[in-house]
C-alpha cells in the first residue's frame, strides 16, 4: 500500500464530531471497543492500560507483537475526544494503521516526509479545526514549527509512542530522532498523559525508555510474550542443497497458504524466490535493492493474496499487519532473538494456528558477524558505537544458542524475554521431536584436546595462530588434506583424524554444545575462532558424562493420504476449528472479501480478518443485529459490508 491520500474527501468529515462524544470511564471504553472495533472484550492488560490513560496516568506497556497494543491508545483517544498524537517510526506502519482506522470510521491521518507540503498543511489545518482524533507523526516532524504551533495551540489530549524501544541505545533499533520526543513534551503548554509501547524490551531498555521520556509514575505493564498459536521449530540442514530442499518441501506442502521467507541478503532473496517460482509456487520478493515501484507492487501482490509467498530481507514487514500469514521461515540466522521473534511473530496475527521455522547452518553465524561488524552509524559517538557492538554480539550469541538447543524452543524464547516458562510446551519442534540421550563424553574430549593441541603446536612454533576456526577444527578431527591444515602442520597433531568416522553434522553439533555450555569460547569478529575455556579444562580433568539429546529423525510428517483435497485443506488449516460445512462457507466469504477488497483497493484483511470470518461461519448471523455479535464487526464495517456478507450467508443456508 502506498501513501495515504490525505486529500481523500471523507477524512475531514468523519471527524470526531460524527461520533457521540462519550463520558469518560470504563464503560465508555468498552462501548467504544464494541461499537467502533467490533470486539466483545478487552484482551489481557488492555483494559488496565486504557483506564490508566483515561485517568491521566503515564503508561509503559511491553507487549509482544499482536497482543493488541494499538487498541491501548486508540480507545482512549476516542474516549477522550480532542487530538491524540502517535509517534511512529515508519511510514508503512503509519499508513497501515490509518487505513485500518478509517475503515472503522475513525478520523485519522498521518504526517511524514512522504507527504507534499500542501498535503501536510491540509492535515495540520484539519487537526487545528478539531477534525482529527488520531494523528500519526514521524519523530522528525516533532520539531517542525508549524507542527509545534498546531500542537500547542490546539492542545494534545494524549501522546502515544509506538516502538518506544527505538529511544534506547541498548535496544535493537536505536533511533536518535526518538530522543527529540522529550523536548517536544516539555514544549507543550499542558502535558498530556504519555504512553510508551513496545514489543521488545529487556530490563535495561525498559529503564532507559522511562528515563529518556521522563515518564511520571507510569503504570508498568509487562505482558506475557507467549503466543500459544505459534509453533516453533529449527532445522539444521547440513548443506546449502539440503536447505533449499527443506524449504521447498515446507512451502510446497503449504502451497495455498500465505507465508513469508526471510533471508539475510538481497542475493539470497533473489535465489530463493527464483527457486520457489521454478517449483511452481506463487512467490514474490522484497528488498531494498528493488525499485520503489516494484517493492510496492510485490508487497501489494502479497497483501492482496495474489502471491502466497513473500521472500524478503528484514526490510519487509514493519507495519505489515497482514493477519492471515500462516508461516514464517527464516532461511538464514537472524541477528537477535528480538529480531527473530518480531519477524516470526508476523505469523498468525489473527490468532489462528501458524508455524515459525528457522533453517540454521553454522556458516550463517559468520555472515551475521560480518554484517554486524559492518554497521556504520554516523549518528553515534564512538562510545555509543562500542556499546552497540557489544550488545549486538551478546544478542547474536543467544540467537545461536536458540538455533542449536534441543530444549523447548518456546521456553527458550520466553526465558530470554525475562519470563518464567515451563520446560516443555508440547508444541515446538524440540518438544515433539524424538530425541535420544547419548553420552558424548569421548567425542567431547577429543574435540577439547584437539583445541588444546592446536594451541600448544602454535606456541611451540612461535606462531600467533593459537586458536582455530570451527571449520578447520572439524577438518583436523576428520583428517582432511585441506591446504590450510597441511600449511599449518596440523596433520602432525596427535588428534589429527581421530574422528574420521564421525559425520560432520554430529561433530558440529557437539562443538555447538561445548560452546553453549561454555567449555569452549567462540570469539567474535570476521573470522571467529574457538578456544578452550576454564570449564572445558575442568571437564577434561574430571570424569563426568556429557549427555546430549540427539534427534533420532524428523518429527512425523503427515502421510500423503492424510492430506485432504486442496480446497478442504486450504479452508480447514487456516480455520482448524470449523466443521466441513463451516469451512465451505468460510471459502465463500473469503472470495466475497477478496472481490470487495479488489473493488475498494484495500488488502482483504482490512475488510475483515480471518478470525472474524471464522466467527461469522460459526455464528451464521441472519440479521444486522446478529452481525454485530461477530468478533471484529464494528458499526461502521457492519454498515459498509454487512449486507453483502449477510446475503452470502443466507445463500449458503
Ligand atoms: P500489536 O501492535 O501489539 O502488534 P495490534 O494492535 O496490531 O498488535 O493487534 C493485533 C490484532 O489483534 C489486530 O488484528 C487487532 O485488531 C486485534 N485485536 C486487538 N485487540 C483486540 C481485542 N480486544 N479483541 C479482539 N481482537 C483484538
Ligand atoms: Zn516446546
Amino acid at each position: 500500500m502506498g501513501e495515504i491520500d490525505t486529500s481523500h474527501g471523507s477524512i475531514g468529515r468523519i471527524g470526531s464530531s460524527g461520533l457521540a462524544r462519550p463520558r469518560h470511564g470504563e464503560d465508555t471504553a468498552l462501548a467504544i471497543l464494541r461499537s467502533t472495533f467490533g470486539y466483545e472484550a478487552f484482551r489481557p492488560h488492555q483494559a488496565e492500560i486504557v483506564d490508566a490513560a483515561l485517568a491521566g496516568r503515564d503508561v509503559l506497556a511491553v507487549m509482544p507483537t499482536s497482543a493488541g497494543k494499538s487498541i491501548c491508545y486508540q480507545v482512549p483517544a476516542l474516549a477522550l475526544g480532542g487530538l491524540a498524537l502517535v509517534v511512529s517510526p515508519l511510514i508503512s506502519l503509519m499508513s497501515d494503521q490509518v487505513t485500518a482506522l478509517r475503515q472503522a470510521g475513525v478520523a485519522a491521518a498521518c504526517l511524514n516526509s512522504a507527504l507534499g507540503a500542501e498535503e501536510r498543511r491540509e492535515v495540520l489545518s484539519q487537526a487545528s479545526r478539531g477534525e482529527l482524533t488520531l494523528l500519526y507523526v514521524a519523530p522528525e516532524r516533532l520539531d517542525d514549527p508549524a507542527f509545534l504551533d498546531m500542537a500547542s495551540g490546539h492542545g494534545v489530549a494524549l501522546l502515544a509512542i509506538d516502538e518506544a524501544h527505538c529511544i534506547s541505545q541498548w535496544g535493537n533499533d536505536f533511533r536518535p530522532s526518538y530522543q527529540r520526543i522529550r523536548s517536544f513534551i516539555d514544549a507543550l503548554p499542558t502535558r498530556p498523559p504519555v504512553m510508551a509501547l513496545t514489543a521488545t524490551a529487556t530490563q535495561q531498555v525498559r529503564e532507559d525508555i522511562e528515563a529518556s521520556l521522563a515518564l511520571r509514575n507510569p503504570l508498568r505493564v509487562v505482558a506475557s510474550f507467549d503466543r500459544p498459536n505459534l509453533s516453533f521449530s529449527v532445522e539444521r540442514p547440513s548443506s546449502r542443497a539440503d536447505k533449499n530442499a527443506a524449504l521447498l518441501e515446507f512451502a510446497r506442502t503449504r502451497e495455498d497458504r500465505s507465508g513469508i521467507v526471510y533471508c539475510m541478503s538481497r542475493r539470497a532473496v533473489e535465489e530463493v524466490c527464483d527457486s520457489l517460482c521454478e517449483a511452481g509456487l506463487a512467490a514474490t520478493r522484497y528488498h531494498a535493492g528493488l525499485s520503489p515501484e516494484e517493492r510496492e507492487r510485490n508487497q501489494e501482490d502479497f497483501l492482496f493474496d495474489r502471491k502466497t509467498v513473500m521472500v524478503a530481507t528484514n526490510a519487509f514487514g514493519m507495519g505489515i499487519d497482514k493477519s492471515n500469514v500462516s508461516y514464517v521461515v527464516h532461511y538464514n540466522l537472524p541477528l537477535s532473538l528480538e529480531n527473530y521473534y518480531q519477524e516470526a511473530g508476523r505469523a498468525g496475527r489473527d490468532g489462528t494456528r501458524a508455524e515459525c521455522l528457522l533453517l540454521y547452518s553454522p556458516g550463517d553465524v559468520h555472515t551475521a558477524e560480518f554484517l554486524l561488524s559492518r554497521t556504520q552509524r554516523d549518528d553515534l559517538t564512538p562510545e555509543q558505537l562500542q556499546t552497540m557492538h557489544e550488545a549486538d554480539e551478546a544478542r547474536l550469541r543467544q540467537m545461536v544458542f536458540y538455533a542449536t538447543t534441543t530444549d523447548c524452543l518456546r521456553s527458550f524464547i520466553l526465558r530470554y524475554f525475562g519470563e518464567e516458562a515451563p520446560a516443555y510446551c508440547g508444541n515446538c519442534g524440540n518438544c515433539l521431536a524424538d530425541f535420544e540421550e547419548v553420552d558424548e563424553r569421548t567425542n567431547a574430549l577429543k574435540i577439547l584436546s584437539c583445541v588444546a593441541r592446536v594451541r600448544q603446536h602454535a606456541i611451540a612454533a612461535n606462531s600467533p595462530a593459537t586458536s582455530v576456526g570451527a571449520g578447520s577444527l572439524v577438518d583436523i578431527l576428520r583428517g582432511s588434506r585441506a591446504a590450510k591444515v597441511l600449511e599449518r602442520g596440523w596433520d602432525s597433531l596427535s588428534t589429527y583424524g581421530i574422528m574420521s568416522e564421525v559425520p560432520v553434522p554430529r561433530i558440529r553439533a557437539i562443538i555447538d554444545e561445548l560452546v553453549f555450555r561454555e567449555y569452549l569460547t567462540r570469539s567474535s569478529g570476521d573470522f571467529p575462532t574457538i578456544e578452550l575455556a576454564g570449564r572445558g579444562v575442568v571437564f577434561m580433568k574430571g570424569n563426568k558424562p556429557f549427555i546430549m539429546r540427539i534427534a533420532k529423525g524428523k518429527p512425523r510428517a503427515p502421510k500423503r493420504d492424510e492430506r485432504r483435497t486442496r480446497k478442504a485443506r486450504n479452508a480447514g488449516e487456516e480455520a482448524p476449528d470449523l466443521t466441513p460445512e463451516q469451512a465451505e462457507l468460510f471459502e465463500r466469504l473469503r472470495e466475497l472479501r477478496l472481490s470487495i477488497a479488489r473493488e475498494q483497493q484495500v488488502p482483504p484483511y482490512l475488510i475483515f480478518n480471518n478470525a472474524t470470518l471464522e466467527d461469522m461461519c460459526r455464528k451464521r448471523p441472519i440479521s444486522a443485529e446478529d452481525l454485530l455479535e461477530v468478533s471484529g464487526v464494528g458499526e461502521k464495517k457492519a454498515e459498509r459490508y454487512g449486507q453483502a456478507f449477510l446475503d452470502a450467508i443466507a445463500q449458503e443456508a
